[in-house]
């Protein structure tokens, strides 16, 4: 991969600029690649020419932009276990999961081929005689896309896709720990027939690709996937320049397990939400907020499917959990372990004394019990494979302590109970609800975003897409 260049500039493949590597987080013994940054001057350079490229894309015809769609995602799909294979070994996602993301990405470019197909506006009477209006949806213009390392090519699809749909042209930033996968994903793009400058991607650090963009008065909105320390330096710095913005960031989500839940859903969905992509979902479900009655039984339980989780190299067949992205994230991981304990916390499944094994960042999942919603690790978001149970003594108290977070991206509840249910549905502060369903898992077809610090700005996917991608304009005509 690395032989097509780094940087893909209006059509061309850029290999200059401050080199860096991507490491393999399963084996840091295999160095993927070595890769290049673009510098601030390259990033000027692509905004201008996904500028440039604007008049000819945001003019061309429904029939094109839908072919072009199509194309890229049928790619992805028939890709998807060459790139799946890549991801997991350069982020450490277990393979199946890996070559899901790949499928999926397609899928997302299939659905807004479709889309771009359902542009519709609106016709009005107006209060004035003999005056017809019109509402209307435009592209907006240059989009810069930044994105996180977790789902480095389904973010990246799930804002691209309704991007280049609406007619916009786009800048790619993905994170600087994923460079390969991005480079497979901005091959597909490049080959798809998209003329030069529609679409460009531009790696390495935040601070010099990822500001440029932030900063730019020639970026008319950025939609931006990470941490929400990223997010609010983003916001801060768009906002000078009036440019729009869509945030989606992270979170501490809650998975409530009532009394007259069915055990087994219950440990499933608890194992699934939590430990799945080694914990590194922005929807997973780090709080088990579980009501007393139950908690012994499902404590008891869920230590032991936590044990038997096979922890391995991603691209081992038999391994379901991967191991954690770098040695930053597991760092950080073995200091919130500590600051739980120090805090009461009760380790019941776990190892307190990790170390890097086989040349990888392994950890086994790692389970509390005796926590409160007040402990730090059970208000930051951690973004590793550890959870916490926290006992309730009712449904009203559990909710509660769900809602007592700064985040709130998706949220579960398993009961038997359809009142229950529905009172949760209504009164959880979360972007998405899930009853007797894991917290993490989402449909491509519908919208997808959280409330609190989670959120900034309109929904991403679905119909709703086009809230943020495209610009309503209301034309007043007289006969
Ligand atoms: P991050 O904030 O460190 O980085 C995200 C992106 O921002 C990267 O491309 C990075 O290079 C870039 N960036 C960093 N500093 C920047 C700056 N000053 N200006 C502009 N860009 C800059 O996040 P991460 O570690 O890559 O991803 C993990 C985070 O993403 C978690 O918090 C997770 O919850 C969140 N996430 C959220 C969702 C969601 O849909 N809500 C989905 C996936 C991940």
């Amino acid at each position: 991969m690395s032989n097509l260049g780094s940087n893909l500039i209006n059509g061309q493949w850029l290999n200059n600029g401050q080199s860096f590597t991507s490491i393999n987080p399963s084996d840091t013994t295999d160095c993927i690649g070595t890769f290049h940054a673009a510098s601030k001057e390259d990033s000027l350079l692509a905004i201008k020419s996904a500028r440039d490229a604007f008049n000819e894309w945001s003019a061309s015809s429904l029939e094109e932009r839908k072919k072009i769609l199509d194309y890229i995602g049928d790619e992805l799909i028939n890709c998807s276990t060459e790139i799946g294979e890549l991801i997991a070994r350069e982020e450490g996602k277990p393979l199946a999961e890996g070559i899901g993301e790949v499928y999926r990405s397609g899928q997302f470019f299939q659905y807004f081929g479709a889309e771009v197909l359902r542009q519709m506006g609106e016709l009005a009477t107006s209060t004035r005689p003999n005056i017809n209006v019109e509402v209307t949806r435009e592209p907006l213009g240059v989009i810069g896309v930044i994105t996180p390392w977790n789902f480095p090519i389904a973010v990246a699809a799930w804002k691209i896709a309704p991007a280049l749909a609406f007619g916009n042209c786009v800048v790619l930033k993905p994170s600087e720990i994923v460079p390969a996968s991005a480079i497979a994903f901005a091959d597909i793009l490049h080959r798809s027939g998209l003329p030069k400058g529609v679409f460009n991607c531009i790696q390495g650090p935040g601070s010099i690709a990822g500001e440029t963009l932030s900063e730019s008065k020639d970026i008319d909105a950025i939609s931006f996937t990470g941490s929400v320390k990223t997010g609010n330096l983003i916001a801060q710095k768009a906002i000078k320049n009036m440019t729009r913005i869509q945030l989606e960031m992270g979170s501490k989500n809650a998975l409530v397990i009532l009394n007259d839940a069915d055990i087994d859903i219950a440990v499933q969905c608890a194992i699934n939400g939590a430990f799945f992509g080694t914990g590194q979902k922005c929807t997973a479900s780090s709080r088990l907020i579980v009501e007393a009655g139950i908690h012994d039984e499902f404590v008891e339980k869920m230590i032991t499917a936590t044990q038997t989780l096979i922890v391995g190299n991603a691209l081992d067949k038999t391994t379901q959990i991967g191991p954690v992205v770098d040695s930053r994230q597991f760092e950080q991981n073995k200091k919130y372990i500590a600051s739980a304990q120090k805090a009461g916390a009760k380790m019941i499944a776990g190892d307190e004394s990790i170390t890097v094994s086989h040349n990888g960042f392994y950890m086994r999942p790692t389970l509390f019990t005796e926590t409160n919603n007040q402990m730090e690790i059970n208000r930051e978001e951690v973004f590793g494979p550890i959870a916490c149970v926290i006992k309730a003594d009712s449904y009203e108290e559990a909710l509660a302590i769900s809602n007592d977070s700064d985040f709130g991206l998706t949220s579960g509840i398993i009961t038997q109970s359809l009142k229950q249910a529905s009172h949760f549905k209504r009164h959880s502060e979360s972007g998405c609800v899930m009853v007797n369903l894991p917290t993490a898992g989402t449909d491509y077809h519908v919208p997808f975003g959280g409330r609190k610090s989670s959120s900034y700005g309109p929904r991403e996917q679905g119909s709703y897409a086009k809230e943020f991608y495209t610009i309503v304009k209301t034309t007043y005509i007289s006969s």
